[in-house]
């Protein structure tokens, strides 16, 4: 199984930053891939990830926001649809790495918690979204913990969303939000040692279960009752 790990955003974006400017997306994001992909390497997983790099290439670079985005997703995408070519679409996983926000207006915000986004339906994506949820439940603190966020309509703890990188996607793919980048506790525990580690621990935790789990064909939280 090769696993690939998104980062988020790019520098040039706006917003996407604590209203302290303490913690930026983009640069956190990066980290606890970097930080995922060190520990699932040192165990001897495949490990790539998207777009390593700040920024785009500056002959991609263009004042139209906009398009610089869709230009961004779209260098993501094909990178990942071409691993999955190269090693077929059942041996690659994509996870995401983000980080919540409950307004674009540099305030700080009440909301916090955790969670995790797949594309609409029922998929391995759901799979992979249990898994690492479970995870976020056993390693965030109590405080944490308790905001950790889901929607059980559908009976898993995944949102669904229409997002670009999910649904453009032929493999297993999320995007998990790890905290409020404009809630001052959730920045406080991010940047924190303790934070820092348990952002990356989980998401280790997660996709390793996954892949065992699928290896074995064997998914037994689904028997679970929340
Ligand atoms: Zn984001």
């Amino acid at each position: 199984m090769l696993v690939v790990l998104g980062t988020p955003h790019r520098l040039r974006e706006l917003g996407k930053q604590s209203p302290d400017g303490r913690l930026r997306e983009c640069v956190y994001g990066r980290q606890v891939a970097a930080g995922v992909a060190a520990k699932l390497q040192g165990m001897g997983y495949r490990v790539m990830t998207d777009y390593e790099p700040m920024d785009l290439p500056r002959e991609m670079q263009t004042p139209n926001a906009r398009l610089e985005r869709q230009r961004e997703l779209a260098l993501r995408v094909n990178f990942v649809n071409e691993l999955c070519r190269q090693n077929g679409k059942d041996r690659v996983i994509y996870v995401s790495f983000h980080v919540n926000a409950a307004g674009a207006d540099g305030q700080w915000h009440d909301a916090r918690g955790w969670c995790v986004y797949t594309s609409p339906g029922r998929t391995k994506a759901d799979d992979l979204a249990t898994c690492l949820w479970n995870a976020a439940d056993r390693n965030l603190p109590h405080d944490h913990k308790s905001a950790l966020r889901a929607d059980w309509s559908d009976g898993d703890p995944d949102y669904e969303a229409k997002l670009y990188v999910l649904t453009k996607t032929q493999f297993p793919a999320v995007l998990t939000e790890s905290l409020f980048q404009d809630n001052r506790a959730d920045v406080d525990y991010l940047l924190s040692e303790e934070g820092r580690h348990a952002i990356v621990r989980l998401h280790v935790e997660g996709i390793i279960k996954y892949i065992e789990s699928a290896s074995l064909g064997d998914f037994p939280w689904r028997l679970r009752i929340y």
